[in-house]
């Protein structure tokens, strides 16, 4: 494992970085907090095929707090879906502090889930039933997540149990205008041993790597929440994870996190990584000094921003030719002058909807005045989903209509088995095992019966 160290060695830069920041505050309204070690520093990344690299105080054990704000809202989410969801909690950033009464103007409906407010709430609309009660659904999920069975550290819930009367109160006040699910009281104990739940920085990436992964655990590979749900809860993260300072976030590191009052911090790249800091100093709006700073040094180091197209041009379509100039092509005049008419599309990797649009486009251009038998080489194609492959097929079913015959090289089924091809396409679509059949094929069409 040395090549991919180069990895760890980015987030220990980070960490030699950032360690001598001393700016911050420990947050004290909940007094066992101020025992964590200001000096502790830890940064975690989780890659979509489940590789953890780490650096700096990354097993030190912290709660969640805050951060365990989008896994419950997940959970709600998942429990009752979202347009039940958002009946008793909004999705609009508050623009205010993550305590402040963040309440709709006539209904009383919290802003959204990051803040108490709405959290209170999405942990009020966990099922809660004799047989399951809503922390052990809350716990199990949130260890899903993680990976690994998490445990409560009993010190630190019971410190703000003795002294959250501002989420009490927010409670009771949102109870008062009808729009709380379940007993105030209760609601905030369960919220209070959310927020108690111990993990590691490594647990925390494991976490967001999961919501990036579509929902899929990428460590232990179990399915945790649906890849509408994942996405629904990155959306919120987005806008509202950092509080009043979302905009300034998103403008400027641009990926969805969440941070917490012990020092947590997770961002998180949309299919690419989860990452996750620790480092109890905290600014004005709550989060962790250090780790905004390194989250947005490494956001801008690894061009990492949400609403950069990460997606290269021309990285799909690999070939775009006609049959004569392939290194198979027979030396006989004959032959290649036939060759030339056959227009030659190679694709690559997985076929998404942008990718599948460069293909199409590429099956128009081919052959000599966009006309003429094309052969479509999909055996470097890894896979597609469904959209790709519904316009895929509604691509070559127009080509067809048009007269021009397509050859598929597919060995891998990638378009589906013949009867669904026919189905969607309107033809027998001829697929090849070998690009120079398909040629043949289509070179033998041209020369009409011999
Ligand atoms: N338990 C904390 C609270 O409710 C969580 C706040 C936070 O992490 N921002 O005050």
């Amino acid at each position: 494992m040395s090549a991919a160290e180069a990895v760890t060695d980015a987030l220990r830069d980070l960490h030699r970085r950032f360690v001598d920041v001393r700016e911050g505050e420990r947050a004290d309204y909940i007094p066992e907090l101020t025992r964590s070690d200001t000096r502790d520093f830890g940064l975690a990344l989780v890659s979509m095929d489940g590789h953890r690299y780490s650096a700096g105080a990354a097993r030190t054990p912290f709660t969640l707090q805050s951060v365990s704000k989008p896994f419950v809202y997940a959970l709600a989410l998942s429990s009752l879906g979202l347009d039940e969801v958002d009946r008793w909690v909004g999705a609009e950033p508050s623009g205010e502090a993550y305590n402040a009464i963040s309440l709709e103007r006539r209904t009383g409906r919290p802003a959204n889930a990051m803040v108490n407010a709405g959290a209170i709430v999405a942990t009020a609309l966990v099922p809660d039933t004799p047989e399951v009660p809503a922390f052990t659904r809350i716990l199990t999920t949130l260890s899903r997540f993680a990976g690994r069975g998490l445990d409560v550290d009993e010190d630190v819930y019971a410190s703000e149990a003795a002294t959250g009367d501002r989420n009490r109160a927010l409670a009771y006040l949102i109870r008062s205008t009808g729009v709380l699910p379940a007993d105030p009281v209760a609601a905030v104990d369960t919220y209070f041993r959310q927020c108690a739940v111990r993990v590691t920085a490594v647990d925390l990436a494991v976490m967001a790597a999961t919501l990036a992964h579509g929902g899929v655990n990428p460590v232990s590979g179990e399915t945790v929440v649906t890849a509408d749900v994942a996405a629904q809860v990155l959306a919120v993260m987005a806008t509202c994870g950092m509080y009043n300072a979302s905009g300034e976030w998103l403008l400027r590191v641009g990926l969805p996190a969440k941070s917490g009052v012990s020092g947590g911090l997770i961002a998180a790249g949309p299919a690419r990584f989860g990452l996750a800091t620790y480092s109890p100093l905290l600014d004005a709006t709550g989060t962790s000094v250090r780790g905004r700073d390194a989250i947005s040094a490494l956001s801008e180091r690894l061009g990492l921003h949400l609403m950069r197209n990460p997606a290269l041009p021309g990285s799909t379509v690999t070939l775009a030719t006609t049959a004569d100039v392939l290194p198979s092509a027979p030396a006989d005049r004959e032959a290649r002058a036939l060759r030339e008419r056959v227009g030659v599309v190679a694709a690559q990797g997985a076929l998404d909807f942008t990718a599948v649009e460069r293909v199409l486009f590429a099956l128009d251009e081919a052959g000599p005045e966009r006309a003429g038998p094309v052969v479509l080489d999909l055996r470097e194609v890894t896979g597609a989903d469904g959209v790709a492959l519904a316009l895929l097929h509604a691509g070559l079913a127009r080509l067809a209509r048009e007269g021009r015959r397509a050859a598929v090289v597919d060995p891998a089924g990638r378009l589906g088995p013949p009867a669904l091809v026919r189905g969607r396409t309107g033809q027998d679509l001829p697929r090849y095992g070998s690009r120079e059949e398909a040629v043949e094929h289509c070179a033998r069409d041209l020369a009409g019966p011999a």
